[in-house]
């Protein structure tokens, strides 16, 4: 049995005004029901670093059925591992019993070849949930029946040092689930920690076992590493420790090619300051700009045997999805959405008539445009067409008539010349 460090409310920064009243309600409920119930992991970790969190989890040795029972307005979920999701409206609570299968205590018939955990279904206590979990930042506890902060692996030290460690033998831990190497990454990139030695030691060691993730998680990893505001980071650190090949080999050949590299960084750099903007942000442009160097190359390549350049571009599309989705997956509603964005570049070559203005009106114009002033930023299109574009949008629709039908537009003028006459 492992001590841990009790830090009494008095001794840490967490107040109850910080916490979400809903997730409030929840460990309540649960306490005065004679449960145990615990905040836990990002929600403590970024209470404790003055951060808001992105959600609260709640730890409990309530086992889901008695969850249930005790909010009407509850759904389990999961097969392998219930959970217990309350909801409030549009916001849920997300609620998970204690459980075992940690290290040690995981036997071999519960791990394949590769040390990856199969089965984790087995309830426990507090002290089996702790060790289960990834660095130790995330394994502290709040504690509702006294509000103290409960810290089994030393993570209060760590949050001081700023560093990130594996809870437990670091090959173990990334042999068990190598996406811990990602959220390494992630949480490095978020907090600006640095990753312990040991940790970051067996990242270059074992980064290839992520090819055996289903790329379904893959895609969703993908998602919180570009998605959350620190993309840019996050490429730097990908790179550093040689695992964004696995995420994006297609990509990762291309990075070596400094242009397509600077590409990549604007359209990340973009991305960031939407996210930090509060604006929308979508998986097509992320992976429409992973997979642009891949689509040119093949696009040249076809066309330079002879295939006409829209038959080379639909062709080079394909291919360049085809290949990514036995990586990552990419959900039909954003591959779509990918191929407009691509095919849409080239009708910023006509600068008049119909087809320019209809630009203007398609559903997918924006994320197009705002992918086509990257490459000019790149200096991969040379010319003034970030630029002209951007001047369209913001003339009035007479202005955008006498840009776009400058023959028409002398053509009237000559016939009121006439008429004058
Ligand atoms: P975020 O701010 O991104 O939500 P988080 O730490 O809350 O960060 P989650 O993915 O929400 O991350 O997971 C909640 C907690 O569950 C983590 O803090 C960690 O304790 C545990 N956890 C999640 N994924 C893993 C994993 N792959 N291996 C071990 N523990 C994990
Ligand atoms: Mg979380």
């Amino acid at each position: 049995m492992t001590v841990a460090t009790i830090i009494p409310r008095a001794e840490h920064c967490i107040s109850r005004d910080n916490i979400d009243d809903n997730a409030l309600k929840v460990l309540y409920r649960l306490h005065k029901a004679g449960f145990r119930a615990l905040l836990v992991g990002g929600g403590v970790r970024d209470l404790l670093m003055n951060h808001v969190p992105k959600d609260f989890d709640i730890a409990t040795d309530a086992h889901p059925e008695q969850v249930k029972k005790l909010f009407s307005n509850c759904r389990l979920i999961g097969r392998r591992f219930r959970l217990a999701h309350i909801f409030f409206g549009r916001e849920i609570v997300e609620v998970a019993t204690f459980r075992a299968g940690y290290e040690g205590q995981t036997s071999d018939s519960l791990q394949d070849d590769a040390g990856r955990i199969l089965r984790d279904n087995v309830y426990g206590d507090i002290e089996d949930d702790v060790w289960r979990r990834d660095f130790t930042i995330n394994a502290l506890y709040y504690d509702i029946a006294d509000f103290s902060v409960v810290d089994y692996t030393g993570a209060m030290e760590d949050l001081k040092k700023q560093q990130l460690k594996l809870i437990g033998d670091p090959e173990t831990r990334y042999r068990e689930d190598p996406v811990r190497m990602l959220r390494a990454i992630r949480f490095a990139a978020k907090l600006g920690f640095s990753i312990h030695q040991a940790s970051e030691k067996y990242i270059y060691e074992l980064g290839h076992l992520l090819r055996d993730i289903p790329p379904a998680r893959l895609y969703e990893e993908v998602l919180k590493l570009f998605h959350s505001g620190y993309a840019l980071t996050c490429l730097g650190l990908l790179q550093k420790y040689q695992l964004f090949q696995y995420l994006f080999p297609q990509a990762g050949e291309h990075l070596e090619d400094s242009q397509f590299e600077e590409f990549i960084r604007y359209a990340l750099e973009s991305t960031d300051a939407r996210v930090n903007e509060g604006k929308p942000i979508t998986p097509a442009f992320l992976f429409a700009a992973m997979l642009w160097g891949t689509v040119t190359k093949l696009r040249d390549q076809y066309v330079e045997e002879d295939m006409p350049l829209s038959l080379a571009m639909q062709h080079a599309m394909s291919i360049a999805i085809k290949a990514q989705v036995s990586h990552t997956s990419i959900p039909r509603r954003f591959s779509m959405v990918m191929r407009d964005i691509w095919h849409l570049q080239y009708r910023f070559n006509h600068r008049n008539g119909r087809r320019a203005k209809s630009l203007l009106t398609h559903p997918k114009f924006r994320a197009a445009y705002d992918f086509m002033c990257i490459r000019n930023k790149a200096g991969e299109l040379q010319d003034d067409s970030c630029e002209w574009w951007t001047r369209l949008q913001v003339m009035s629709s007479d202005q955008q008539e006498k840009i776009l039908n400058p023959s028409r537009n002398s053509q009237t003028k000559k016939k009121t010349l006439k008429k004058k006459i």
